[in-house]
């Protein structure tokens, strides 16, 4: 029997479990699956906590759920990654397992102690991060009983997770505190390493007028050095100082420390691979897939989708002798929610920057390209139940791995 062994049971992890179960024969391959949690979280769901929107019953399953069947589940973290004795040893037991390929599919996490003042005696009180469950959950409470005052948003460093989603977080608040009806007494601040909105510059245009509609102020190439946690201050490496009464913050993201452990990965922890075909250049039977890969491209489901889609195929030629198609293009699609009910939708991959215009979906579609929509909204909204029924358990959805021009709007 032929060992592939896949590292990490979340998004990436768990497609690719299920699609190349479907398409290896079980006679001659076993698949494991090896995740230290059992609980699976739908964290696009995560930045709707905080503003009541969704509570935890809403984004968590047992992660079990997923796992097909003949594949090989094990609860455990991983420890390290031999690759040259082709071998990973589990974190509980001190237990080996060997593999012919290797998956390598751990993700991002946050990591605000990274960050001085950051992760101290005023966390979870005046600070706070919507990225985990904890975080979304406090910051939910807190937000419950705050009369108002300067909220300001923080993101350390990128790349980070989900790109847009600390705009989403602003654009929400400007709508939950026009709800609460408090949006006068309160100051939305959204400081970011980035010169604008975001890192493309057409994105950055479009999504920095709507932020300035919204009466968001951005404060761009604000590089955090420090939080000074009892002035409530953010202070940057010019020594700019941003006060605040309340800060939520997106820490610098890293990928696992097995990867570290391993000697497998870059400054940040993300593993080398090439952007089109996900293979190590070191070692030619391991790969990674998802947030864990250092890939120019998004931090982002969508990606782990369609490079799912490519790798499932590539794989199945690599290992009958063939050699892999540069088939990935960096595509990433994201639906960004704006509040009051709208949202807006970017496609983009490595080489085109996401341009405004119209996404064709059959059956459905099309959904507006960086402008405001209802439907963007419930395309949002729709996405979880395709998550936990469609893309998690590996199945085909109607969009194609590559991104298409179709409907894009070129100046
Ligand atoms: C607030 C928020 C909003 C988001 N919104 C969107 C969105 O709208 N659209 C979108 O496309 N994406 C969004 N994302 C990003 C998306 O959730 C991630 O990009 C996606 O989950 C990446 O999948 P992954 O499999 O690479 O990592 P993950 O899904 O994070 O899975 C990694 C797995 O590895 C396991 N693991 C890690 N280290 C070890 C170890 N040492 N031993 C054993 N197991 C280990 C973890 O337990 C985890 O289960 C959002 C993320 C956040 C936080």
């Amino acid at each position: 029997m032929k060992k592939l062994l896949i590292l990490g049971a979340g998004t990436a992890g768990t497609m690719v479990a299920n699609r190349l179960h479907r398409l290896l024969d079980p006679d001659e391959w076993k698949i494991t699956i090896v995740d230290q949690h059992e609980t699976h979280y739908y964290q696009p769901g995560l930045l709707f906590i905080p503003f009541g929107m969704y509570s935890k019953n809403d984004v968590v399953k047992p992660r079990r759920d997923f796992i097909p069947a003949g594949v090989e589940m094990i609860m455990s973290g991983v420890d390290s990654i031999e690759p040259e004795h082709n071998r990973v040893k589990l974190a509980q037991g001190g237990r080996y397992l060997n593999y012919d390929f290797l998956v390598i599919a751990t993700g991002t996490d946050i990591h605000p102690e990274q960050t001085p003042g950051l992760h101290e005696h005023e966390w979870y009180k005046s600070i706070f991060d919507f990225y985990t469950i904890e975080g979304a959950l406090a910051l939910a409470k807190h937000l419950r009983t705050w009369r108002g005052g300067r909220l300001v948003l923080n993101v350390v460093e990128t790349p980070i997770k989900c790109p847009v989603a600390p705009l989403e977080f602003i654009m929400l608040a400007d709508w939950f505190f026009h709800e609460q009806g408090l949006r006068d007494r309160v100051e939305l601040i959204y400081t970011t390493p980035l010169p604008g909105a975001f890192t493309k510059p057409i994105a950055s245009k479009h999504l920095g007028d709507i932020l300035e509609r919204k009466d968001v102020k951005i404060m761009p190439e604000f590089i955090v050095e420090h939080v000074d946690p009892d002035a409530k201050k953010l202070v940057s490496f010019d020594e700019q100082k941003v006060e605040y009464d309340l800060l939520v913050t997106v820490p610098v993201n890293m990928g696992a420390e097995a990867v570290a452990r391993s000697g497998m990965g870059d400054e940040l922890n993300y593993v080398p691979v090439d952007k089109h075909t996900f293979v190590s250049p070191t070692y030619p039977n391991v790969f990674a897939l998802g947030d864990a890969a250092a890939l120019p491209a998004s931090k982002a489901g969508s990606v782990a989708h369609f490079a799912v889609d490519c790798f499932a195929e590539n794989f199945l030629r690599y290992i009958d002798g063939l050699e892999l198609l540069p088939t990935f293009d960096g595509h990433a699609n994201c639906f960004i929610e704006s509040g009051f009910g709208k949202g807006l939708l970017i496609d983009f991959n490595y080489d085109q920057e996401p341009l405004p215009g119209r996404y064709p979906m059959p059956g459905v579609g099309p959904f507006t390209l960086l402008e405001e929509s209802e439907f963007n909204h419930w395309g949002k909204l729709m996405f979880r139940w395709m998550y936990w029924n469609i893309l998690l358990k590996g199945q085909e959805l109607p969009l194609p791995a590559r991104m298409s021009m179709a409907g894009k709007w070129i100046k």
